[in-house]
């Protein structure tokens, strides 16, 4: 059912762009992207109020970062599972922007975020950027930075082609696996410009927190760097 039903919001999608992309309902008035029912469906995790928030409190466990905050829970089968599906592989690179946007009016003025000299998206593979045609990150980035005006750096670090599989490894198999297959663009390392500064790390979901805690680790082999994290959506 759920498939058939996702087929027809894609084809009055098709034919009707200005449908919401969760529901399939037509939008109105000022509606971008969701419709208001569905808009006012995404639940808030408030982190960036919180330093004590439970990602933030994991990631520092980790890795010496100076925040980490999350714009949405993610539950199954809810509004932003569907937005986050369709930026990933129905080439809606204008949801990107959108979810970018609404993190950027939530961080204006909360510490550390606005704090950040650079908003650097975690890359992904170049295949993988081929076929998708976009970053879902960088687009994330972008949206967020019509609203925070920082710098984007999308080349500083690189996504590494993965040796094997994940799925059958064990949590800590595939978190030391994750944990190679990011590294600094050497280029970078010594560029004055980047010495010194804050950057903040963007990702579209964060689960185990690998792939952050990777991407952090390789930031702060800048001199004298440090490092927050945000992404879209955090399931919990
Ligand atoms: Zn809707």
């Amino acid at each position: 059912m759920e498939h058939k039903a996702s087929l027809w919001r894609d084809c009055l999608h098709f034919f009707y762009p200005d449908c919401c992309l969760c529901c399939g309902q037509r939008l109105i008035g000022t509606e971008k992207i969701l419709c208001a029912d569905c808009l006012g469906r995404l639940t808030y995790t408030g982190y960036e109020n919180h330093e004590r928030n439970p990602l933030n409190m994991r990631m520092k466990t980790k890795i010496p970062i100076r925040g980490a905050s999350a714009l949405l829970h993610f539950n199954k089968e809810g509004v932003i599972q569907k937005l986050l599906h369709v930026l990933k592989y129905q080439k809606q690179s204008e949801v990107g922007l959108f979810l970018g946007r609404l993190a950027g009016l939530r961080l204006i003025g909360q510490t550390p975020f606005c704090e950040a000299d650079f908003l650097v998206p975690v890359p992904i593979h170049p295949k993988k950027l081929r076929k998708r045609g976009y970053n879902q990150s960088m687009l994330i980035a972008q949206g967020m930075n019509e609203i925070l005006r920082k710098e984007i750096s999308g080349d500083l670090l690189i996504k590494q082609e993965r040796t094997q599989s994940q799925t059958k490894k064990s949590r800590e198999a595939r978190w030391a696996n994750i944990q190679g297959s990011f590294c600094l663009n050497p280029e970078f390392l010594h560029e004055q410009r980047f010495h010194q500064q804050h950057f903040l790390l963007i990702d579209d979901v964060v689960t185990t927190g690998a792939t952050s805690a990777s991407c952090c680790q390789e930031l702060l082999k800048i001199p004298g760097s440090q490092v927050s994290f945000f992404a879209i959506a955090h399931p919990e």
